[in-house]
């Protein structure tokens, strides 16, 4: 389930995991409605974290880069279909006339890299293409 309150964005980026938590982070266990022992933990993104589940370890960062939406089922398709082709997942994308919401994208270097039954919109960037799927 996508975390909502302190964990918001945070996920486990081990592809055989995906844990949403609970997580230490600091050295304190971290469930998405806090401490279980009711500690105040403060961290920040270069903090370290662990994945109990997995043994994964890296800093908050980098595993910040879960949805901190709920998901459309157009969306859900366009993740699947996007897993399908082993393309990574960019959730914090936003484009042209999103003000600043979010959604999730892949980016790809030919248009024919990447297909979908999915509703998308694309923006050309530089050299690539990103692809995205709105609402
Ligand atoms: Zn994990």
């Amino acid at each position: 389930m996508l975390n909502q309150k302190l964990l918001l964005g945070i996920q486990c980026p081990n592809d055989d995991c995906n844990s949403f938590g609970p997580f230490r982070i600091n050295g304190f266990l971290m469930e998405d409605d806090g401490n279980p022992d009711g500690d105040e933990v403060q961290w920040d993104k270069d903090s370290p974290i662990v994945c109990p589940r997995c043994g994964a370890e890296a800093t908050v960062e980098h595993f910040s880069n879960a949805p901190t939406y709920e998901l459309s089922e157009n969306q859900k398709r366009f993740i699947e279909d996007a897993e399908d082709f082993g393309l990574e997942v960019n959730y914090t994308y936003s484009g042209r006339g999103m003000f600043g919401d979010q959604c999730p994208a892949v980016e790809i270097d030919h248009a024919g890299d990447f297909g979908t039954k999915a509703r998308t919109e694309t923006d050309t960037m530089g050299l690539g293409y990103v692809i995205y799927a709105r609402r």
